[in-house]
Parts: structure tokens; C-alpha cells; sequence
């Protein structure tokens, strides 16, 4: 089997978030603490493949005792999802060769503009040498949308509209991981639900609808169409205290929906 980990489950500010004082923020409920949004899937052959690079990702990793990793996954370049990109640095210094780093062409163009250091080292390091404690050698391998062959294993890339940016969803064996979304295109939905997932997990910010991403009764609806065995909300906002949003599940009679939780780890094939 393989398994994906949830690194982070929380929005962009994480929860709780710094100097609030609402009810979720000051909760001692463990299931109401988010890392910014991230995971980690490991394969049946065992290569670990980082989806999101979040500015959490050092205490993750740490807290998931995850040593290796393989790859990377960029599903879009928003700060909450690459700004842990330095944190990568340690996995060079052990495998002495570049980690593989996938993602849109946009998101490739706008990672190597971002952190030029590491994306653009040639013309970063034309005049200078690289000095100090070194730089994280990542390779970037931009994608198209469509099936995608990485490490012997197939990978379906899709591309989901957020905002002024594309966010690139993902289906692996019977998983798919879909965040930062403002809906989901029909032709998705209906290849989702024909792949029969046993993990869905995706978007699910806040009760109200927002401009950019996923609210609760839109994230229903599309569960409701694919149809997964379970369901897990992420990139959760401080408006979802974990017991209250699980009994609004119960109450409207989902059964197979669960809000993420940071760490908890689920099997698929
Ligand atoms: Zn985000
Ligand atoms: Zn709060």
C-alpha cells in the first residue's frame, strides 16, 4: 500500500493564528492545531514524495521522522506552500544529487524569480562562488496537465483555477490531493469519481464562500460527486474548531468526511 501524511492541514496564517483570541486559537484541543498545508506520500517501493514546501516544513519533518525524501510536488508558488523551500537544504548535503521538483511551467517561471539562489543558480552564482553552508539543490521539472511517470509509479497532474494563479491537483493509485481551489472543473469531478478513490483529500477553508478557495457546502458537493471512501478537509481556517465541524458533518449525514488532522497518516492503493 502506499500512504500519504498529513504534514499541515491549516490556512496560510496556520492555526492558531499569532495574536488571535477567538475560541479556536486559545483551544487546548490538539486536533485544532495547523501547520500550514503539506504532506507527504510514501510509495510502495519507498521513495517519499513532498507535496508543498510549507514555512512550517522543518518542525514537520521532524515531528513526522521523515529523513529522506525523493522529490518534491509544488502545487502552486503562494508563500504558505514553498516559503520552507531552504529547509530542504539538509536532503543535498546526504544524496549529493539534486532532488527532482515538479510543477506547473507558471509556477517553475515564478519559483526560479522568487528564489533565484537556488532555481537559477548558474546566473546566480556566474560571478560568485557558492560559499557558506550551500544552497538546496533542487532540479525543476515542470509538468503539463495529464498522466506523469515518477519513480515507476503514475501520477495524474490536473490544473484547478485559484484566484489570479493555477493550482495543480493531483490523483495517485486510488489518493488525490486537491487544495487552494476555487472549483473544480466537471471533466475532473468525472474522472475522479470514476477512479474509485479511497482518499480524497481537499480544500475546505471556512463555512463561508470565499474568492479563492473551497468553503464547506461547494467542498460537500464535489465529495458528494467523486464519491472517495473517506474524505479529508484541509487548508483549514481558525473558523473550524475539530469537534463542532465534525458534528455539522454528522448532522447533515456525511459519514465519510473527516477534517484533517496534522500528522495523521492514511493507507491507499
Ligand atoms: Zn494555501
Ligand atoms: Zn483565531
Amino acid at each position: 500500500m502506499n500512504k500519504i501524511t498529513i504534514l499541515g492541514s491549516g490556512t496560510s496564517t496556520g492555526v492558531p493564528i499569532l495574536g488571535c483570541k477567538c475560541q479556536v486559537c486559545q483551544s487546548n484541543d490538539i486536533r485544532n492545531k495547523r501547520y500550514r498545508t503539506s504532506a507527504v506520500l510514501e510509495l510502495t517501493n519507498g521513495k517519499k514524495i513532498l507535496i508543498d514546501a510549507s514555512p512550517d516544513l522543518r518542525t514537520q519533518l521532524l515531528q513526522n521522522q521523515i529523513h529522506q525524501l525523493d522529490a518534491v510536488i509544488i502545487t502552486h508558488d503562494h508563500a504558505d506552500h514553498t516559503h520552507g523551500m531552504d529547509d530542504l537544504r539538509p536532503f543535498g548535503f546526504k544524496l549529493k544529487k539534486a532532488l527532482p521538483v515538479y510543477s506547473s511551467h507558471q509556477a517553475a517561471k515564478d519559483l526560479r524569480r522568487k528564489f533565484p539562489y537556488i532555481f537559477d543558480r548558474q546566473n546566480y552564482f556566474s560571478d560568485k562562488a557558492i560559499l557558506g553552508g550551500g544552497i538546496p539543490l533542487l532540479d525543476q521539472c515542470p509538468i503539463e496537465e495529464g498522466h506523469f511517470e515518477i519513480f515507476g509509479t503514475e501520477f495524474e497532474f490536473f490544473f484547478l483555477p485559484h484566484g489570479h494563479e493555477e493550482t495543480v491537483g493531483l490523483k495517485h493509485g486510488k489518493m488525490a490531493y486537491i487544495v487552494d481551489c476555487r472549483e473544480i472543473p466537471k471533466n475532473i469531478i468525472d474522472r475522479l469519481f470514476n477512479a474509485k478513490l479511497e482518499v480524497l483529500v481537499i480544500d475546505c477553508l471556512r463555512p463561508t464562500p470565499h474568492q479563492t478557495h473551497l468553503h464547506l457546502d461547494l467542498t460537500l458537493q464535489y465529495i458528494d460527486q467523486i464519491r472517495p471512501k473517506i474524505a479529508l478537509l484541509t487548508h483549514m481556517g481558525h473558523e473550524w474548531d475539530y469537534l463542532e465541524l465534525t458534528n455539522e458533518l454528522r448532522r447533515r449525514g456525511v459519514k465519510n468526511t473527516f477534517p484533517a488532522t496534522d500528522g495523521a497518516s492514511y493507507l491507499y492503493s
